[in-house]
């Protein structure tokens, strides 16, 4: 027998299938989407088997070493959404195969130079490696290539490759019954009037089935270890290694929640969703909700549908608001059947998740981008909610966007996909006005609540009547009586753009980095500036290095700074900041947002974390201390995400019985994006928005490819992009555009020379031929280490 398996070497050379002969003794037991070991060249290294076969166009074929899964991990259905996402991405199969698994089940090879069979005791090695061999790199510091080549010919030296998990699932003693619950009445009987304590322990398990931990035991029926061990030594009972789910919700009650009684509009806009359910047939919905119309108590009914017909749901919420809020929604409805995949998890946590999916103990799964591929087999619906949200697009290989991986898996399980979103993507908008989605509205909140006032601030204005202060007087008043009603405020800065970098006041020098083309931020906690690209790291200069002023100083406002205005001008104002600072450690985040929930403080001064998800009843008031921060992004999509940015902030104000109003401040207040999120009028936007995508040729009107080459020598990176930009022009169809070279928006990181060339097309059936044709070609460049080449197929970051 014979397993063709794709190895796990990322590069072009070895990008296809690997025959490899299977040991009689695993004939029966090896399966597509299982992982092994196996020789390659003079390596051990880990593999996926995707296909068993029984003959090979190749004779002499080498053993499979090592089999490391007992079941597959990747069904058939994830092995072809694998080699579909190779196709689409044109990334290697392998990076396509592995970013389905959790991080944890990576093979982590580890090389030790070890003696051979003739040992040569007077090498000037023979110290290093004796007891139990040095570390490759160890070796390779001392001595050269050459030398240890020379040493594994003669036999005197060998190397050792150890494939690592890097992490082992937590196990635990645990008490099980030996015998069946009749068995242990019967038993119990016999022992009359005798060993009560003993009896109150069998009787435990005639009642429990399964396995329960020492001190759970001992805590419930409260008993002694050596009263359980007597009865492990009868063999009535046995000990027994149980995995352990490190669950981070472990521990935690959840108040169960019951369906609501939907409304009218809500009824609408779920039947057709219901209906796709039961009669499975594949159909992609788009939800155009305004923030509290009721969106996530329609997932959960969809959701309940799916459940009673046995199958499993998927739903997927941005990383930022995957908010222990939004988690207790999942699972107050649903209990243990959720389980939960977020950054903030641990690797094994993550691990542990992902194996409750893959052993079928759970049926839905709440989770960040990477969870479209949870391993369910009997699929009912995949909800993502918040789908105009960019980190739904993986930005390195392979680059895949979730809404596209959730289609294709619908279409396999033919069951519906679920868009949901304020301020859809006007991608998804426009395929949803030509019927490729079907358009459900639910454009009023469920409380019949009015959507907040927005009233929009010209700081130029402010400043020209002598306010420097970085809250409007509108702001500040504002502020003020919610302090003096008791009522709450959420303040927002931006900071996208809008970070803190140092300026000479006299002749306007900007510190950059010297590895990258873009300015240093200033930290006020260490008086440094670093770079946010590459981490190098300055003092703050006492004088200007351009023309020696001591005139120089940071500008720009992060939170830090917010805070300390605050506390000037409102002292009696109590303020949770929550930023990358201040929820750095596991749990911070959940207690920052409980404290102001508890109405413990007035004003909750965040950044991107909290511009979603969040529901309190007390807000009142919101303020955006910098509107259109986004607005000036070298992207195309600059607009709608500040109309995004700011409807969604919007949304935190008002959503329960008290009214709500926003003031947003701006110093482009009369951009279209600005005017329209106040008037909460998407379909303006929308309209608007497409006019400029069709005049300048952008998505959705064209489809766009980007190829950016990077390389320590500016010219090299100009010729290979000049190269690429001329072969695609002779071979793309002539109605596409072909856009290069251009230097990116950031021309150098990290030392390196960075440019890019852009495709708009409409049909080129080629491309995809071409652009792996253009890989091909500089992959032994590649391999060497000097050339960077990435090509994207459905580019988010225009940076
Ligand atoms: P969205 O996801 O669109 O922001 P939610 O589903 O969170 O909206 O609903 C907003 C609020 O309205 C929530 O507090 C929710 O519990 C409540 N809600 C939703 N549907 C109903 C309903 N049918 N009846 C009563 N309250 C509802
Ligand atoms: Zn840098
Ligand atoms: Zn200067």
């Amino acid at each position: 027998m014979i397993a063709k398996v794709i190895v796990d070497v990322p590069a072009n050379q070895t990008d296809r299938l690997f025959d490899y002969a299977i040991p009689e003794a695993w004939e029966e037991m090896i399966e597509p989407g299982m992982r092994v070991v196996v020789p390659f060249g003079p390596r051990k290294i880990q593999g996926f088997v995707i296909a068993v076969a029984t003959d090979s166009e190749h004779d002499k074929l080498k053993e499979i070493s090592e089999v490391k899964d007992v079941t597959p991990v990747l069904t058939k259905e994830l092995l072809d959404l694998g080699f579909w996402l190779t196709e689409k991405t044109l990334c290697y199969a392998v990076s396509a195969l592995q970013v389905m698994l959790p991080a944890a089940m990576k093979a982590n090879v580890t090389k030790t130079v070890v003696h051979g069979n003739c040992q040569n005791e007077a090498a000037t090695w023979h110290r290093m490696v004796a007891n139990g061999g040095v570390k490759w790199d160890d070796f390779l510091s001392h001595f050269s290539h050459k030398e240890l080549n020379r040493a594994i010919k003669n036999d005197e030296l060998e190397v050792r490759y150890d494939v690592k998990e890097k992490t082992a699932p937590k196990t635990m003693l645990s008490i099980t019954s030996v015998l069946t619950p009749e068995e242990l009445s019967v038993e119990k009987e016999k022992m009359g009037s005798r060993a009560l304590k003993q009896q109150e322990i069998m009787q435990y398990f005639v009642d429990h089935t399964g396995a329960v931990s020492y001190k759970e035991l001992m805590g419930t029926l409260d008993t002694t270890r050596s009263t359980i061990k007597s009865l492990v030594s009868k063999s009535i009972l046995k000990e027994e290694e149980v995995e352990l789910y490190r669950d981070p919700y472990k521990g935690r009650s959840f108040k169960t929640s019951a369906p609501l009684e939907l409304t009218d509009l809500q009824q609408q806009v779920i039947s057709p969703i219901l209906e796709s359910i039961e009669i499975e047939k594949h159909e992609t919905f788009l939800i155009h909700g305004v923030t509290g119309s009721g969106k996530t108590e329609i997932y959960l009914q969809s959701i309940h549908r799916v459940l009673e017909q046995g199958k499993e749901a998927i739903v997927l919420v941005p990383e930022i608001s995957l908010t222990p809020q939004m988690v207790t929604r999942f699972k107050s409805r649903f209990g243990s059947e959720v389980a939960v995949l977020h950054s903030g998890l641990s690797r094994g946590e993550k691990y542990d998740e992902w194996r409750k999916i893959h052993r079928k103990e759970v049926k839905v799964v709440v989770g960040a981008r990477s969870a479209v591929f949870a391993p369910f087999t009997n699929l009912g619906i995949i909800i993502i909610d918040e789908e105009h949200e960019g980190s739904y697009k993986q930005e390195e290989n392979p680059r895949y966007h979730a809404r596209d991986v959730a289609i294709k898996r619908g279409e396999q399980y033919r069951c519906p996909v679920v868009l949901g979103s304020a301020t859809p993507s006007l991608e998804s908008y426009a395929r949803a006005s030509k019927g490729v989605y079907k358009l459900l509205e639910l454009l009023k909140r469920v409380n019949k609540q009015e959507m907040p006032s927005v009233s929009i601030v010209d700081m130029r204005e402010e400043l020209r009547s002598g306010n420097r202060s970085m809250f409007s007087n509108e702001l500040y008043d504002k502020l003020k009586e919610r302090l003096e009603k008791k009522e709450q405020t959420v303040l927002f800065l931006n900071r996208r753009g809008y970070s803190t970098f140092v300026m000479c006041r006299d002749c306007g020098f900007v510190v950059e980095c010297s590895h990258c083309d873009i300015s240093l931020t200033y930290h006020k906690i260490n008086g440094t500036m670093r770079c946010h690209y590459c981490g190098h790291e300055e003092k703050f200069p006492t004088k200007c290095p351009e023309c020696e002023s001591e005139h120089i100083r940071f500008f720009g406002t992060g939170t830090q700074r917010v805070e300390e205005e605050l506390t000037k001008i409102l002292p009696e104002a109590r303020v949770v900041r929550m930023d990358v600072d201040t929820t750095r450690r596991k749990g911070s985040h959940e207690k920052l947002l409980n404290q102001f929930g508890e109405g413990k403080a007035d004003i909750l001064l965040g950044t991107q974390m909290i511009a979603k998800g969040l529901d309190f009843p007390n807000v009142t008031l919101v303020g955006v201390l910098a509107g259109d921060a986004m607005l000036h992004l070298p992207d195309f999509r600059a607009s709608e995400k500040t109309f995004q940015l700011l409807t969604q902030v919007s949304g935190r104000a008002g959503r329960h019985l008290l009214p709500g109003e926003v003031v947003v401040q701006s110093y482009t207040p009369e951009h279209y994006s600005i005017e329209m999120a106040a008037d909460h009028d998407y379909q303006a936007f929308y309209q608007r928005e497409m006019v400029t995508r069709k005049q300048f040729g952008y998505p959705p009107f064209y489809f766009l490819a980007m190829i950016n080459v990077s390389h320590e020598e500016l010219t090299k990176a100009v010729d290979v992009t000049e190269k690429i930009t001329s072969f695609l022009k002779e071979n793309l169809s002539p109605a596409s555009v072909v856009l290069g070279p251009v230097a990116s928006s950031i021309p150098r990181i990290k030392d390196r020379y960075r440019y890019q060339c852009m495709i708009k097309y409409k049909v080129e059936p080629k491309l995809h031929e071409k652009l792996r044709e253009i890989q091909k070609h500089f992959s032994k460049e590649i391999s060497r280490g000097g050339l960077q080449l990435t090509i994207d197929t459905q580019p988010y970051m225009m940076m």
